[in-house]
Parts: structure tokens; sequence; C-alpha cells
């Protein structure tokens, strides 16, 4: 079986490999020069299966309320005359209903377990290397609101199957000394024990070479234009390459895996893909005090700020915006995330050599990625991943590859179904 991917972010790599892995022949056809050059070049590197509650939550209206207004708030809503935003906004309104929410949140937990063990297991088999952390997460608590929902959390995770623990400042400290500096502001900490860390970026140029031994194909430069459909099922893609020369590819299926990009591929199909871009930054820091540099990936539950070690570098991440397309850089933003990084690990990196980053999270207005059929024949969506793109890839790169090649996906996930 012939297979076209388009897009080599996570989900695309992640694709590509595991169909190879079930004996198709895949090309990757990707606009940028090389693998994870856009949203999955610098996030959080976080694995991050104990946070699968959805930014769409019963407490997110007011939240988001209270910080309207604010230019470094963590959630920004940026109202453009854009009928896909609006709808998108609506969408999320819904999916704060606690029904909603404990539904999405109980799909995102199933394929973010088992996505890391998939990638455990990927780890294992091929020996990759992309700065992989282990050892967990550790949720700050330092906001007494915010701290008063972290036995609920727990206990949600837990029902999951989801191993978690909430530990005294004293005992995060004894677990991750890197806290001392926050000792006095911390009220808790959850610890998410099975979640790792790592670099998106090197994990996608890792792949791509070891996809690339095992006989896939990836053309870069090159640009997905349309779908060509005869009746309802796709017959070919329109290409073009950096140089202006366009071409025809045909393939037996096609997977489209283009992050934000995805709804505008799809739409001329008839396919109303609810996936927004949601902008966030990062800064990567040089650590200069290796003995203070956190060992274990962190979560600031207040700011939504998260914090990885990768390498000899420090990646801080977050802030979410809602503003089109637009990849500017808003310095208001990402001083932010210098901010903290200052206020809560000083000395630890240098801030002022940071290479600095923003992105577009393909967001779905309940953070539930979409992976399975279209409704026309031969496409199949592995996109839409939002906030967990990275800790989803594997689990979603593998459940594809079942779908498309015929064989039910493993975990308990409302997978599209044939339309
Ligand atoms: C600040 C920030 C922090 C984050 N932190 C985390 C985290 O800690 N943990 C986590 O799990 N997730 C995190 N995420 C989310 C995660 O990074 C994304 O969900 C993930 O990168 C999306 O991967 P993707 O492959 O769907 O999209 P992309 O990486 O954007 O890949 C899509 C690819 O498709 C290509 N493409 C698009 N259109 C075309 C076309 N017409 N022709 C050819 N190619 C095309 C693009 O060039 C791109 O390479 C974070 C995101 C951000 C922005």
């Amino acid at each position: 079986m012939e297979v076209l991917v388009i897009g080599a972010g996570l989900a695309g790599v992640s694709s590509a490999w595991y169909l190879s892995q079930a004996g198709c022949k895949v090309t990757v056809i990707e606009r940028q020069p090389g693998p994870g050059l856009e949203t999955s070049y610098a996030n959080g590197g976080q694995i991050s299966v104990s946070h699968p509650e959805p930014w769409a939550n019963p407490g997110a209206p007011a939240t988001v309320l209270r910080w309207l207004g604010r230019k470094d708030a963590p959630l920004l809503f940026r109202p453009r005359a854009d009928a896909a935003q609006w709808r998108w906004a609506l969408a999320f309104l819904r999916e704060c209903l606690p029904g909603r929410t404990a539904r999405n949140t109980a799909a995102i937990a199933h394929l973010a377990d088992y996505s890391r063990d998939q990638l455990r297991a990927l780890r294992a088999a091929t020996g990759i290397e992309y700065e992989a952390g282990t050892g967990g997460i550790l949720h700050l608590f330092m906001d007494a609101e915010d701290f008063a929902h972290a036995p609920a959390k727990l206990q949600i995770l837990q029902e999951l199957g989801i191993r978690a623990q909430l530990l005294d400042p004293d005992q995060a400290v004894a677990l991750e000394p890197a806290l001392a500096t926050m000792h006095s502001r911390l009220l808790g900490v959850l610890h998410g024990i099975d979640d790792e860390c790592g670099n998106a970026h090197l994990f996608c140029r890792a792949l791509a070479s070891n996809a690339t031994e095992a006989g896939v194909r990836f053309l870069f430069n090159t640009r997905v234009e349309s779908f060509e459909v005869r009746g309802q099922t796709i017959s070919g893609l329109r290409i073009k390459d950096a140089d202006g020369r366009t071409g025809m590819l045909h393939a037996d299926a096609y997977v489209l895996a283009a992050g934000s990009y995805s709804p505008l591929l799809a739409r001329p199909l008839g396919e109303r893909l609810p996936i927004y871009p949601v902008k966030g930054y990062s800064i990567t820091a040089p650590i200069i005090d290796p003995s203070r540099a956190p060992r274990l990936s962190l979560t600031d539950e207040a700011r939504r700020v998260v914090c990885s070690r990768l390498g000899n570098f420090l990646r801080v991440a977050g802030t979410a915006e809602l503003n089109g397309y637009n990849l500017e850089a808003d310095p208001a933003r990402s001083a932010g995330i210098v901010k903290w990084l200052d206020e809560h690990l000083p000395g630890v990196a240098d801030a002022s050599r940071a290479e600095h980053w923003c992105g577009l999270r393909p967001t779905t207005p309940g953070n539930v990625p979409l992976i399975g059929p279209s409704r026309v024949g031969r496409l199949f969506f592995n996109t839409g991943h939002g906030t967990l793109g990275w800790t989803l890839a594997c689990g979603s790169g593998q459940a594809v590859a079942d779908i498309v090649t015929g064989r039910p996906p493993e975990p308990d996930f409302p997978f599209l179904r044939p339309r």
C-alpha cells in the first residue's frame, strides 16, 4: 500500500514511521527544508500524561474573563473579523460543560498513556536520542485557589489509571532540589510520576532519519497545493517545489498531518475541521549553573508556564493567544516567560542569550485531536493535537497507521469513523 503523508511535524513523522513499520510504502511531503520546523520546533518538551484536562473546562470562562485586557495574560483572545475564530470560541465554550470536559479528559488521558508507552517502546527498539528526561513532571501550586483543586485533580488522574502523588513543599524540594528557590511560595506539588520530557525537534529529525533508513521518502521544500478529487475519492495531490515546479503525486491513501494548516487544505473538500491556531511562545536559554537546574520538568499551574531541561538548555514555554495565523512575536508575551525564569530559577540559565520562538498549536475546542478517516475516500486525518502534540505523537501515529491498514486502533478514544 502506498501512502502520502502531508506534513513532517510530530504528527506527520510519527505517522510515517508507524505506517512504514506496518509495511506501507510512505512518502512525506513537507514545505520546510527539514522535519519539525514549525510548531514541533521548540515546544515545552513535556510528555505530560498527567495533564489530560483541556483548557475548555468549567473554570475556563471565569479565568479568561479575569485575564481579559491583560497583555501578559496566559490566555489572550484577540478578536478578529474572522468567522472561524468566533465559531471556534463558541465551540470552546460548549466544551466547558462539565460532562464534555470529563469526556474529553478521559479521551486525552487514554491516548496519552498509550502514546507514552509507544514512545518508550520506540526508544527501546531504536535507541533514538532526543535529550529525553524521565522521572516525571512536577505541577507547582503557588496560588491558593488553584491548590484547592489539587486533590480533585489527583483523584481524576487516579481514576484514569495515571500514577500521581501530592507532595508538600519539603517533599518536593527533596525530590527536586532546584525547587529550593521557590520553597516559600509553594503550597504543594502534584507529581506525575511516569511523565517525561524531551526535545521534539530532535525527535522529529532522529525519527525521520530512522524512517529514511527504513525506506520512507521525504520531499522537503515541497508544498501541497491541493487535493485532486474524483467522485468522492482523493485521486492525487498537487504539489509545488521551491523552484515553482508543479506536479502530481498519487497513492492508495493520504494522511493529512499539516498541523494548524490542515483545515485550509481540507476546506475545499467540504471538510470543516474545528481547528484554530493558538499561538504560544518559548525561550531556550543556556544553563549557566547546572547544579541548580531542575532535572524534572516543571509546570506552574497558575501562570500556565512549563520548564524542561533539554541537554545544556532550559526550555521555558507558555501563553496562548488566539490571533489567527499571525506568527509575529509580541515582545510582551515572551517577556512574561523571561520574567518567570528570572523570578523562579534565578541565576540558573542566561535568558539574555536565549533563543526566542513562537508557534501555532493546531487546537480543537476540546483539545481532542482528529484521528481517522475523512468523509472523502482515501483521506485520513492525524491532526488537531493542540497543547499536547508531543505527548500524543507516537500513540496517534500508531493509531492512524492501524486505521489506514485496516486494523482496529488500541486505545479507548473517539477515533473518527467512516461516514
Ligand atoms: C509554546 C508551545 C508549547 C508547547 N508545549 C508542549 C508540550 O510541552 N507538550 C506537548 O505535548 N505539546 C506541546 N505543544 C504542542 C505541540 O508542539 C503541537 O501540538 C505539535 O507540535 C503539533 O504537531 P503537528 O505535527 O500537528 O504540527 P506541525 O509541527 O506544525 O507540523 C505540520 C507540518 O505541516 C507542514 N505543512 C503545512 N501545510 C503544508 C502544505 N500545504 N504542504 C506541505 N507541508 C505543509 C508544516 O510545514 C509543518 O512542518 C506546545 C506548543 C507550543 C506552541
